[in-house]
């Protein structure tokens, strides 16, 4: 893949993103921060990319607990200037557990500061080049993206994944704009000149077009039926939370499924099961594509 040496890209899994350590002589940027359960690996790897090298800055694309989870722990050991996108601002000012997607998804994160933030339009600059800042509603309403013409890289976030992007939230506090959002997100990422995509969650990637094929393509499947959306978001929901706790014994699951608020609010919207139905489905559904997998009463992640 055709990245200039100055930038780093730290591949996590699925619970942490990705964190992108861009080096320049004024200072390090990272962008993200990976998830708070995983901060003591996030420190030790930053800490071997930048060998000695002093850490200048800390932004995020969006505060999700998988990408500002570290946010604290970065800011305690590097005292880095950190930069938020302008939309988050009041959300972090007021840790607003709910428009972070926190505790109503079984989700945590360390408060952090902040001291800055940035928004569409601006330019950020980012191990010796200038990225420019793009508004990447979807996923996220505020989240942002950060393209680098000179070098035609794009720091996509979870706006784009080489298979697919970030769960969109269906109606989640009754904001039915988020498939339009995404819509015109990917058409934007589409009138970029993209040489390399670095996303917030897998490898880099060269083949912009093609992802932005299926990328479309997933997004019509949701825009025809909105029930194929609130099924994925629950499936991402549950998959998340068990990597997190690695295990859950499966009589616990229904109650689980009943009590986490973001479940239990797609089910009564738009899926109406039972708990132990909805459960019993969610199980299935993620056994077969591999994610998760069950044994002596217990439900295990595989990582997949
Ligand atoms: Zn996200």
């Amino acid at each position: 893949m055709n990245l200039p040496d100055s930038i780093q890209v730290i591949e996590r899994g699925w619970l942490s993103a990705n964190n992108i350590v861009l080096h320049a002589r004024a200072g390090a940027v990272v962008v993200d921060s990976g998830y708070g359960a995983h901060v003591s690996q996030t420190l030790a790897l930053l800490e071997t990319a930048l060998a000695g090298r002093r850490l200048a800055r800390l932004v995020n694309t969006h505060c999700h607990s998988d990408h500002m989870g570290g946010n604290a722990a970065i800011q305690a050991r590097y005292g880095c200037r950190t930069s938020i996108p302008e939309g988050e601002a009041a959300l972090i000012d007021d840790w607003d557990e709910r428009a972070l997607i926190l505790a109503i998804a079984d989700q945590r994160a360390e408060r952090f500061r902040y001291d800055d933030t940035f928004r569409d339009g601006d330019t950020l600059r980012m191990g010796g080049f200038d990225w420019q800042v793009i508004a990447a509603p979807g996923h996220d309403t505020h989240a942002m993206i950060f393209y680098s013409p000179e070098l035609r890289v794009l720091i996509s976030g979870d706006a784009l994944w080489e298979n697919g992007f970030g769960v969109v939230f269906p109606q989640l506090f009754g904001r039915d704009t988020a498939l339009a959002e995404t819509r015109a997100t990917l058409e934007a990422i589409g009138r970029l000149r993209v040489n390399v995509v670095i996303p917030g969650h897998g490898r880099p990637f060269g083949d912009a077009g093609a992802a932005l094929e299926r990328a479309f393509y997933r997004l019509e499947g949701y825009e025809e039926d909105i029930t194929r959306l609130a099924r994925h978001c629950a499936k991402v929901m549950l998959s998340f939370a068990l990597l997190e706790k690695r295990s859950m014994p499966l009589a616990e699951l229904p109650a689980y499924v009943a009590r986490v608020p973001i479940l239990a609010d797609i089910n009564r919207h738009y899926l109406r099961m039972t708990a132990a139905a909805f459960s019993e489905w969610l199980v299935g559904d993620l056994e077969r594509s591999g994610a998760v997998r069950r044994n002596d009463g217990m439900l295990y992640a595989t990582g997949n």
